[in-house]
């Protein structure tokens, strides 16, 4: 910490359950509505904490994520605090960057207006600055490492982006995809995601029709949000069904037979899990399973509705304010038992 505008007391500690990952703590004196915080700090590799940090400054590739804490989190330094400030808080943010040499760009899930960047109720920020060429073909807008076969890779996202479309209304945000270089381990914000340059050419890129369900997102109460069934399983049906769209049948049968595998997985290692329900999943740490068993609910309910299911999907889209209750009513008057 450089200056503030109110006194604070700072340290490095290592973060509490993640205690190799040494942070700043910044603590206020008493408690402010504002604060004004200027910083410099070098930005070091944590491969050896989290084996996919490669947040770096360098020539190739440089990156940097909410995951090597380039900004200020308000947060314990404890690791698990961290990760609900992440995900429970929005803010909007506006970024000066200087210095980027000749021939690189940057990337940025946002707006970017020169060397200015901005976003609006985001949880994250990612940016990257490399020698990528920039595709923008609407809605998408692509970061991309090499051009070798990007025009698949486009083709089934315009696809993908279609299929939602049809099924739950269009809309208008744009979707940006950000190519890093293999195992930096894929990250997505609001309206972007940032992938591997096999996941982005993969034969099925289930990973991009994820993100890019994303989305579609239904407005979910905070209580909700807790147990990530209204994002993470709904994304992750909505792959299997644009999957289904584009790959066939069979692809889907495989897609879902990889979540029954990982969800018994998960089972195995939390037996008691499977007796919960989805909203109490949230309060005891376990939303892993939003993304297998949460689909695979949606997966059965689809199959118990038929083509009603779309318009429950689509109405939960709709929606101003989505919680459990509301769901499991929409659900079982459209269901019919
Ligand atoms: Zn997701």
């Amino acid at each position: 910490m450089d200056s503030a505008s109110a006194p604070l007391s700072q340290r490095v500690e290592g973060l509490n359950g993640l205690e190799a990952y040494k942070v700043t703590v910044v603590r206020l004196e008493k408690p402010l509505e504002e604060v004004e915080l200027m910083y410099s700090g070098r930005l070091e590799s944590y491969e050896s904490v989290l084996p996919y940090l490669k947040d770096s400054i360098n020539p190739e590739f440089t990156l940097l994520r909410t995951d090597s804490l380039f900004y200020p989190i308000p947060s314990e330094p404890d690791f698990e605090s961290l990760v609900k400030s992440v995900v429970g808080s929005e803010f909007e943010a506006e970024i000066e960057i200087e210095g980027v040499p000749e021939g690189l760009v940057v990337a940025f899930g946002g707006e970017i207006d020169g060397n200015m960047l901005r976003i609006e109720g985001t949880k994250r920020l990612d940016i990257a600055v490399a020698p990528f060429k920039v595709i923008e073909e609407e809605p998408f807008r692509l970061f991309i490492l090499s051009e070798e076969g990007i025009n698949r890779a486009i083709e089934l996202l315009e696809k993908a982006y279609w299929f939602y479309s049809s099924i739950l209304g269009r809309r208008g945000e744009k979707f940006t995809v950000i190519e890093t270089p293999e195992n930096y381990g894929g990250q997505a914000g609001k309206g972007y995601a940032l992938v591997a340059g096999s996941s982005l050419r993969a034969e099925i890129p289930a990973n991009l029709y994820h993100e890019l369900a994303h989305l579609w997102n239904p407005r979910i109460t905070p209580e909700a949000h807790l147990s990530r069934f209204f994002d993470e399983a709904f994304a992750n049906y909505l792959t299997a069904l644009a999957v289904r769209e584009i790959h066939g049948e069979k692809a889907f049968n495989r897609f879902i037979e990889g979540l029954r595998r990982n969800y018994e997985t998960l089972i195995r290692r939390f037996p008691y899990a499977e007796r919960l329900k989805p909203s109490e999943w949230g309060g005891l740490g376990l939303w892993e399973l939003s993304y297998t068993k949460g689909a695979l609910i949606l997966h059965e309910l689809h199959k118990r509705t038929g083509d009603d299911f779309y318009e429950i999907l689509k109405r939960l889209v709709e929606a101003e304010s989505v919680d459990f209750e509301r769901f499991s009513r929409d659900s079982q008057r459209r269901g019919g038992d």
